[in-house]
C-alpha cells in the first residue's frame, strides 16, 4: 500500500517535535513521566513512518516486530531493580550502537550493488558510523560488564598512546575510503578498530566511574544515528541522535562538575583515592558521639524545620519507603521536612530522585544543593542517611584532598546534625569524615532503614 509522501513528511516532522517535547517534558520531575511518554510515542511513530517511508516491511511484518520488541522492553523495564539502571542503559547504549553499525552496513552494500559511486556524504557519514557505533556496542558491553563486577581494571602501560594511535589509525582508514567508496573491506576494519578501542577504552577505567561512561556512551550512540541519518539521507534519525548526543554529553559534563573532575581526568585516570595523608584516627579520635533512636526522637519531637539528606547508603538499605514514614510522622507534629539533593548523590544520576518518588515523596520537598545550601543555618536538625562524600567537609577546606573543590551539601552549618550509617567506614571516596566527629553531630550506628524505623516509632510513642 503506497503512503502519500506528504504523509510521510508530516510524520517525519510529528516524530522529531514529540523527541523535543519529551526531552523538555524530562527535565521536570513534574513532567517527567508524560516526557517519557511523548518521547515513546514519537519513537513509535519514527519507527511506522521510516518502514512505511522505505517499503521495507508488510505491515503485519512490521506488526510482529513491534510486538515482540516491545514485549522485551517491557519485561526488562518490569524486571529491572532501581539500582541496575545503569546496567540496562548501558546494554540500550550497546544495542543503539550496533543497530547504526547494521543499518550503515546494509545500506552500503546496497548502494555498493547498484551502479554508480555513492557519494562524498554517504562514505565519510558511512565510516564514522561504523567507528562511532562499533565503539559504543563493545565500550557498553565492557560497562555493563564492569557495573556487574564481572569486568575488572584491566589494562597495560601506554594503553592511552595505544588508544590514540587506533583512533588516529581509524581516521586515516575513514579517508582512505573516499578513493575507494566501495571498499567493504575497509568498513569492516574500521568497524573492527572501532569495536577494540571501545573495549581498550573502558577496560581501565574504574567501575565507579561507569554511570559517568555511560553518559558519554549514551552521547556517543546519538551521534552514530545521527551520521547514520545522514549515509540514509534520513532527516528524523539526524535531530533524534542529535539530541540524544547533545543531551548524553550535557549529562556527562553536569555529572563530572559535580565530581570536580574533567572528562579527561575520568577517562584517562583512576578514580581518586585517599591521599593517605589523612588518618582515621586522627579525624575521629575520641570525639566522636554516639546517639539512640530515642534520643533522636526527642530531639525532633521540638524541632520546627528538618532537612533530610540522603545518600548511596539509603539505596543499599532501600530506606527510602521508612524515610517516608518518618516524613509524614514529622509533618503530622507540625514539624517542617526538606529534602537536600546532592547531584552526585548515590551511584547514578538522578539516583535519589527515584528512590523518594518511588516512596511517593512529593517532589516539591526535594531541593537542589543550591537551594538548600543557605538555609542550613536556620535548619533545627539535618538527618544525614547513607550519605558520606557529598557531605563531607573537607571538601570546602582542604585543598589536598581527593574531593577538594567538589560541591558540597553544607549540613555541618545546621544547628544539630544526625548521621545514620553502619560504622565510620568512608564513601566512595575513601576518606574520612570530620563531619562525623564535628560538636554539633550525633552518630546514629546501624541500618539506614532500621534505624529510620525506629526513629518513627520512638516517636510515636512520645
Ligand atoms: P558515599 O559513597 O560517599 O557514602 C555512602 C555511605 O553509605 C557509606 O559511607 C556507608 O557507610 C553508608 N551505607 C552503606 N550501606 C548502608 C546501609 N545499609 N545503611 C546505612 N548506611 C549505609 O555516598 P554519597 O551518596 O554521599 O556520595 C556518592 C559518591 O559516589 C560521591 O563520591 C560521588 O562522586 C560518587 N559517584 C556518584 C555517581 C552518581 O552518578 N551519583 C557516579 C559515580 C560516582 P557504612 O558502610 O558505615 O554504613
Amino acid at each position: 500500500m503506497a503512503v502519500p509522501s506528504n504523509l510521510i513528511q508530516a510524520g517525519y516532522i510529528v516524530a522529531a517535535v514529540l523527541f523535543i517535547l519529551g526531552l523538555k517534558g524530562l527535565g521536570k520531575p513534574r513532567t517527567a513521566v508524560r516526557g517519557n511518554a511523548l518521547g515513546a510515542l514519537g519513537m513509535l511513530v519514527a519507527v511506522l513512518v521510516t518502514l512505511t517511508d522505505n517499503r521495507i516491511l508488510s505491515f503485519w511484518q512490521l506488526a510482529l516486530g513491534l510486538v515482540a520488541g516491545a514485549a522485551v522492553g517491557v519485561v526488562l523495564a518490569v524486571r529491572v531493580q532501581m539500582t541496575g539502571m545503569p546496567e540496562l542503559v548501558a546494554l540500550f547504549n550497546g544495542f543503539g550502537g550496533l543497530a547504526s553499525v547494521l543499518v550503515v552496513g546494509s545500506s552500503f552494500l546496497e548502494v555498493r550493488d547498484a551502479s554508480g559511486d555513492p557519494t562524498t556524504t554517504f562514505t565519510l557519514a558511512a565510516a564514522a558510523t561504523a567507528l562511532i557505533g562499533a565503539v559504543t556496542f563493545s565500550g557498553s558491553l565492557i560497562a555493563w560488564g564492569k557495573l556487574r563486577e564481572s569486568v575488572g581494571v584491566l589494562g597495560f602501560s601506554g594503553i592511552a598512546v595505544f588508544n590514540g594511535l587506533l583512533f588516529a589509525g581509524s581516521v586515516l582508514l575513514g579517508l582512505l575510503m573516499l578513493g575507494a567508496p566501495t571498499s567493504i573491506g575497509l568498513l569492516v576494519a574500521i568497524t573492527g578498530a572501532g569495536l577494540v578501542l571501545g573495549v581498550t577504552g573502558v577496560v581501565p577505567i574504574g567501575g565507579a566511574d561507569m554511570p559517568v561512561v555511560i553518559a558519554l556512551l549514551n552521547s556517543l550512540s546519538g551521534l552514530a544515528a545521527s551520521a547514520t541519518g545522514f549515509a540514509l539521507g534520513n532527516s528524523l534519525l539526524i535531530v533524534a541522535g542529535s539530541l540524544v548526543g547533545a543531551s548524553g554529553l550535557i549529562l556527562t559534563q553536569i555529572m563530572c562538575a559535580a565530581m570536580n573532575r574533567s572528562l579527561p581526568n575520568v577517562l584517562f585516570s583512576a578514580a581518586p583515592t585517599s591521599s593517605g595523608g589523612t588518618d582515621a584516627d586522627e579525624v575521629y579520635g575520641g570525639r566522636v558521639t554516639s546517639t539512640t533512636a530515642d534520643e533522636v526522637a526527642l530531639l525532633l519531637d521540638t524541632a520546627d524545620r528538618v532537612a533530610i539528606i540522603p545518600g548511596y547508603g539509603m539505596a543499599v538499605a532501600q530506606a527510602q519507603h521508612a524515610v517516608r514514614d518518618l516524613t509524614r510522622t514529622l509533618e503530622a507534629n507540625g514539624t517542617e521536612v526538606v529534602f537536600g539533593i546532592h547531584p552526585v548523590a548515590g551511584r547514578m544520576p538522578g539516583h535519589m530522585n527515584v528512590l523518594l518518588a518511588e516512596a511517593e515523596i512529593d517532589y516539591e520537598k526535594l531541593i537542589e544543593m543550591d537551594q538548600i545550601n543557605p538555609t542550613f543555618g536556620q535548619t533545627d536538625i539535618t538527618i544525614v542517611i547513607g550519605a558520606n562524600d557529598v557531605v563531607n567537609p573537607v571538601a570546602r577546606e582542604d585543598p589536598e584532598s581527593p574531593i577538594a573543590g567538589m560541591p558540597i551539601l553544607d549540613v555541618d552549618r545546621s544547628r544539630t546534625v544526625v548521621v545514620i550509617k553502619r560504622s565510620l567506614s568512608p564513601g566512595f571516596a575513601g576518606i574520612p569524615n570530620p563531619l562525623f566527629a564535628a560538636d554539633n553531630s550525633l552518630m546514629l550506628f546501624g541500618d539506614g532503614k532500621q534505624a529510620v524505623s525506629d526513629i518513627t516509632k520512638a516517636l510515636g510513642e512520645i
